[in-house]
């Protein structure tokens, strides 16, 4: 089937749907409302949904529903379609793989695809020592296993994490969220020897921002000092950027500053990249931006354009500490998920991805500042690449404005456009556009996106 270039122009993979915004009924449509009243009798309730329209295809930036509708994707499905949906390298590798095999378990019989995206992880991730890498099925897995090779590695227990952190919903990874409705309430007892530390949120420090870096910086590493003693800490893990908890950029020189405090005390730096990975700041990962090489690299997400696949990546002197058969699982670096993610790491370099987010981060910090300009609501703009988000407020000052948040979230999902929202406050609106998203869809994303503050 040749793939006719749309009048919007061909999408740089992915299924040839016409990169279109097209609401042929309101949103969600009657079909998605019946499929959605049989998801709400046979789906357990916790499993939430954001915006209940069912889709059919999906491809560059839109998603298509069984109603008609193309919607506009401001989501990635949480920054996991960094490549698009069904991009052509992937669905191509990953069908030829889905014919030869689909499971062995790389425990039993191993397989090259595995061994392939080490490779591939050892070379991308940051710095230039010897790195392995182990794969899992999810993030939270794969945070987990940091954990596990940390302690293997210093024969210590303790973990310490930061405000606003987010990490996963198994039980160790609750412990490391750090925001307790919807991640935690109610699920505990938690995983202990957790111990959570002030992170350098600008925006909000009360000393201003041009304080943040040092003297967040000196409270994390006193309270570690003091409450937990820097010989007990296995391990420290960060997001370079935070992604559930609204986006929050650490000033610069505080992600340094913490490194060089765990290097110095012999605890493993671990950097998860779960969200911020695969060119979605503008760089394969973000602590490149300031020339942080973390010790131990979480990722997921993005690596393989929608097929569950998670890694740890670090040094190998770590990374080996583990006792042969001390790590694994059934599923962990499933051929199809391996194969899908060597095609999207292909289609990365292909594409130059980095510059492509790079390009939507000017497109979207220039549009986002000058509407800030004109709504006192925004209080703060913020992000890298295509990783961008706003922090609402009530007029006249910082106190988080949640309410305005789910309305303008509401009003663009009703004008066919999938944003997501974030922050400890819920006052954070998230922007994860696919990194082939064309740019005239952009526009059209942040014209809605305009239109929703301005009605407001
Ligand atoms: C999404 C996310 C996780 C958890 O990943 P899952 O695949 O949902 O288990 C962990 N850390 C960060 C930073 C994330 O964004």
């Amino acid at each position: 089937m040749s793939a006719a270039p749309s009048s919007a122009g061909q999408l740089p993979g992915g299924p040839s749907l016409p990169q279109e915004r097209r609401l042929v009924t309101a949103i969600p449509g009657p079909k998605s409302q019946e499929l959605q009243a049989r998801k709400t009798a046979a789906v357990a309730a916790g499993v939430g949904t954001t915006l209940p329209v069912y889709v059919t295809r999906a491809g560059g930036g839109v998603v298509e529903d069984v109603d008609g509708n193309s919607l506009i994707d401001f989501g990635s499905g949480i920054a996991v379609t960094n490549v698009g949906n069904a991009a052509q390298a992937v669905v191509d590798r990953a069908s030829a793989q889905l014919a030869a095999f689909t499971h062995t378990c790389f425990m039993v019989t191993p397989y090259e695809g595995y061994v392939a995206v080490a490779e591939q992880l050892n070379e991308l991730t940051p710095g230039d020592h010897e790195k392995r890498s182990a794969l899992f099925n999810s993030g939270a897995e794969a945070v987990e296993n940091a954990v596990k090779i940390a302690r293997a590695y210093t024969k210590r227990s303790a973990v310490v994490v930061f405000d606003h952190g987010y990490h996963g919903r198994t039980n160790l990874t609750m412990a490391l969220t750090a925001k307790n409705m919807p991640y935690k309430h109610g699920f505990g007892p938690f995983a202990p020897d957790v111990h959570r530390v002030p992170v350098a949120y600008p925006y909000r420090w009360l000393t201003g921002a041009e304080n943040c870096a040092a003297e967040a910086a000196a409270q994390a590493i006193d309270m570690i000092n003091k409450q937990v003693g820097a010989d007990n800490v296995a391990a420290i893990i960060i997001e370079p950027i935070q992604g559930e908890g609204g986006f929050i950029e650490p000033a610069k020189g505080f992600l340094p500053a913490i490194a060089e405090f765990a290097r110095a005390n012999g605890i493993v730096f671990v950097a998860d990249e779960i969200q911020t990975g695969f060119c979605r700041t503008g760089q394969w990962f973000a602590c490149e931006d300031e020339g942080v090489v973390p010790d131990l690299i979480t990722t997921a997400k993005g690596i393989a354009g929608g097929l569950p696949l998670a890694a740890v990546t670090g040094r190998a002197e770590i990374m080996d500490a583990a006792h042969a058969g001390g790590l694994g699982g059934t599923y962990g670096g499933n051929p199809v998920a391996c194969a899908a993610a060597l095609g999207s790491i292909e289609t990365m370099k292909e594409l130059d991805l980095n510059a492509k987010a790079r390009r939507i981060g000017e497109v979207m910090l220039d549009r986002l500042r000058s509407l800030q300009e004109k709504h006192e609501i925004i209080g703060d703009v913020r992000g890298r690449g295509a990783m961008i988000a706003v922090e609402l407020v009530k007029p006249g000052g910082k106190e988080p404005n949640p309410e305005a948040t789910a309305a303008i979230a509401k009003a663009c999902h009703a004008e066919g456009l999938v944003v997501l929202t974030a922050g400890t406050y819920g006052n954070v609106l998230r922007f994860l556009p696919p990194l082939v998203m064309p740019e005239h869809l952009l526009l059209e994303g942040l014209d809605i996106l305009e239109g929703a503050f301005a009605s407001h």
